[in-house]
């Protein structure tokens, strides 16, 4: 479903991706493991559509992405992925709910529509009593789930976390991890996490190691 064909990606003289090739299937948990530094990041982001490589191709669905206009590639993000970073990126101005609700406002839904929809993710999450509450009053782990609810709120193919639980206890980020793939599952959506965390890569089906910029093994855990 979602492809990656001999990605390279240089950032200066640090090469961080060299000829890497992976594939995703429809509904399936993959975690990308491997050192500090040996590409896993600019993988993703060169899957979600966030950065374009500079040879190599990128195919969702039989179509290619890495070299759609901007506009196209924004609107294909909005509407067939999910994106949780570590650190959030949620807007502090805004409540938990409206920051969940903000996805389907870019996709034209309604204000109300969205607003219910969101509500209806965070009790999902179970922090459905954060819902009026501002970013910066919410707990780490509490953080996250809305993070997670705001990936998952428009239904998308693909969900990408980059160290998802990164700044969580053992047991926050067992709860967020449970939460986020039960929900992905629920809505059929593949998920790709980068994680340096073995314990997070067990809950994938597949891990996928990089090392210097290519693949050492893929290898079902
Ligand atoms: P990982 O996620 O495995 O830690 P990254 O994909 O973040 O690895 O980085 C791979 C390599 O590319 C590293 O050498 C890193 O320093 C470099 N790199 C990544 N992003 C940038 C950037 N925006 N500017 C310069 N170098 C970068
Ligand atoms: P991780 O190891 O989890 O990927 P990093 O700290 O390497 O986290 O990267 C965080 C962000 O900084 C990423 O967006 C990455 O692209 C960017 N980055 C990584 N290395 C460099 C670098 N050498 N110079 C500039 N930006 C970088």
């Amino acid at each position: 479903m979602l492809e990656a064909r001999g990605l390279s990606k240089s950032f200066g003289r640090a090469r961080a991706l060299d000829g890497v090739s992976v594939e995703i299937a429809p509904g399936e948990v993959v975690a990308v493991t491997g050192p500090s530094g040996a590409g896993k990041s600019t993988l993703l982001h060169c899957l979600a559509g966030v950065l374009r490589p500079e040879s190599g191709e990128v195919v969702l669905d039989g179509r290619r992405i890495d070299t759609l206009g901007e506009a196209e590639l924004t609107a294909l993000r909005r509407q067939s992925f999910g994106i949780v970073f570590q650190f959030g990126e949620l807007v502090p101005e805004l409540s938990a709910v409206e920051n969940v609700a903000l996805p389907l406002l870019f996709n034209r839904h309604g204000r109300g529509e969205a607003m219910a929809a969101a509500a209806e993710w965070l009790e999902r999450l179970e922090v459905a009593d954060c819902a009026d509450q501002r970013i910066g009053e919410l707990s780490g782990g509490q953080r996250q789930r809305v993070a997670v609810a705001r990936a998952l709120v428009t239904g998308p193919r693909v969900v990408f976390a980059d160290e998802p639980t990164g700044a969580l206890d053992t047991l926050g980020g067992e709860q967020v991890m449970t939460a986020m793939l039960g929900a992905a599952r629920a809505g059929g959506a593949a998920v790709v996490l980068v994680t340096h965390d073995n314990r997070v890569a067990a809950y994938a089906d597949r891990e996928i190691t990089l090392r210097d910029g290519a693949v050492l093994a893929g290898v079902n855990p």
